[in-house]
């Protein structure tokens, strides 16, 4: 009797340990102070599209446009919740001074789908690269050029996980790959910067807004939840 006491016990610990361990993050790079966490209540239920602009400027002094005529939306699908991780001029890559200080990190589970934040010519496809890091520093990326000398960039794509090819013209909305962890990405997130006058390192990031972002902060902040809202 007593044994097979010990027996469940046991048994109940390692199902425990087992399912816990399954539901963390796979992460081996302890340099992304950012960790996100899947597991979340949704707390953002409903649209707040009342942008309070005062002109903010970002950590250069660049000023962000103002989200009511902003010409992105959230990369993801209407309806949905998405968690940023590192944000505008936050730390990390994303810190003042580095190239990527005004890009969006979007946590999200490996495969999910991201769309086009603007419409355009995708100019450059990488697809070949390992889905878990290693490889080129990037990973997998696409760019989607918009026309007007700015460049949207997308990255960490799992391999063969970017849908579209160079060449394509996309619309705003079109889906352009799924997220994933390939390159410098020490957990799954969608890497997304808006460059201008070329897209070749080290680039030269502008600040942006998303008009369909709620709650209705023209900056998003880093590890806060947003929905993604019509308009
Ligand atoms: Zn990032």
């Amino acid at each position: 009797m007593k044994n097979s006491f010990l027996y469940m016990l046991f048994s109940l610990v390692f199902v425990l340990s087992f399912s816990c361990k399954s539901i963390m993050p796979d992460n081996n790079d302890d340099s992304i102070v950012t960790k996100p966490n899947f597991t979340d209540t949704l707390r953002v239920d409903s649209c707040d599209l009342n942008f309070n602009y005062t002109h903010q400027k970002g950590c250069d002094g660049k000023e962000y446009p103002d989200p009511m005529t902003s010409q992105y939306i959230l990369p993801f699908p209407e309806g949905t919740v998405v968690k940023t991780g590192l944000t505008n001029c936050s730390s990390s890559y994303h810190g003042a001074g580095y190239p990527d200080r005004y890009a969006f990190d979007f946590n999200k589970p490996v495969g999910t789908k991201y769309y086009a934040s603007r419409g355009g010519k995708v100019v450059l496809v990488i697809d070949d690269q390992p889905s878990d890091g290693g490889g080129e520093k990037y990973g997998n990326w696409v760019i989607v050029d918009h026309g007007d000398m700015t460049y949207g960039i997308y990255l960490h794509s799992p391999r063969y996980g970017i849908s579209v090819a160079e060449g394509d013209i996309v619309k705003q909305g079109d889906l352009l790959g799924k997220v994933g962890r390939s390159g410098l990405a020490g957990y799954p997130h969608l890497h997304f910067i808006v460059v201008q006058n070329g897209y070749e390192w080290p680039y030269d990031p502008i600040p942006i807004t998303f008009r369909n972002a709620s709650p209705a902060d023209v900056i998003l902040k880093s590890n806060t939840e947003y929905k993604v809202c019509k308009r």
